[in-house]
């Protein structure tokens, strides 16, 4: 885990920035096997609730059953070695809540949204003081 400085700001009001601290995180084979795991039983588990739906069911058991492995190990794969930002000591710009997040890091700056109050979010990570 390696920890970088980032600045939360809200979309509707860009002029309010807070700084925070972040902790890079990144899926291990365990978790992602874990998530894979989580999948392809959520998979089975719909197959069998539609068990009880006439007609349907013709259709969906024998599908969901056979898609579950493959739900199970693409989400494995797209979450093996993925990396999360998970935020520390932030605080939402628009509620002045603490804020956890826990997102995955793609394109900066990132979105999020407050789970608290909704007010959507731009993440942007600063570079590093020397
Ligand atoms: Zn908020």
């Amino acid at each position: 885990m390696s920890q970088i400085d980032i600045t939360i700001h809200g979309v509707d009001a860009p002029a309010k920035q807070i700084p925070a601290t972040a902790q890079r995180r990144t899926w291990g084979r365990q978790q992602a096997m874990k998530k894979g795991w989580y999948w392809l039983l959520a998979t089975w588990g719909l197959a069998a609730a539609t068990i009880f739906i006439p007609i349907v069911h013709f259709v969906s058991v024998p599908a969901l059953l056979l898609a579950g492995p493959l739900v199970g190990f693409l989400i494995y794969k797209l979450h093996l070695g993925a990396v999360d930002i998970v935020t520390k000591d932030a605080i939402c710009p628009a509620c002045t809540q603490p804020l956890a997040l826990e997102i995955a890091e793609a394109a900066w700056p990132l979105a999020a949204k407050c789970p608290r109050c909704g007010a959507a979010l731009s993440i942007t990570s600063v570079p590093q003081r020397k």
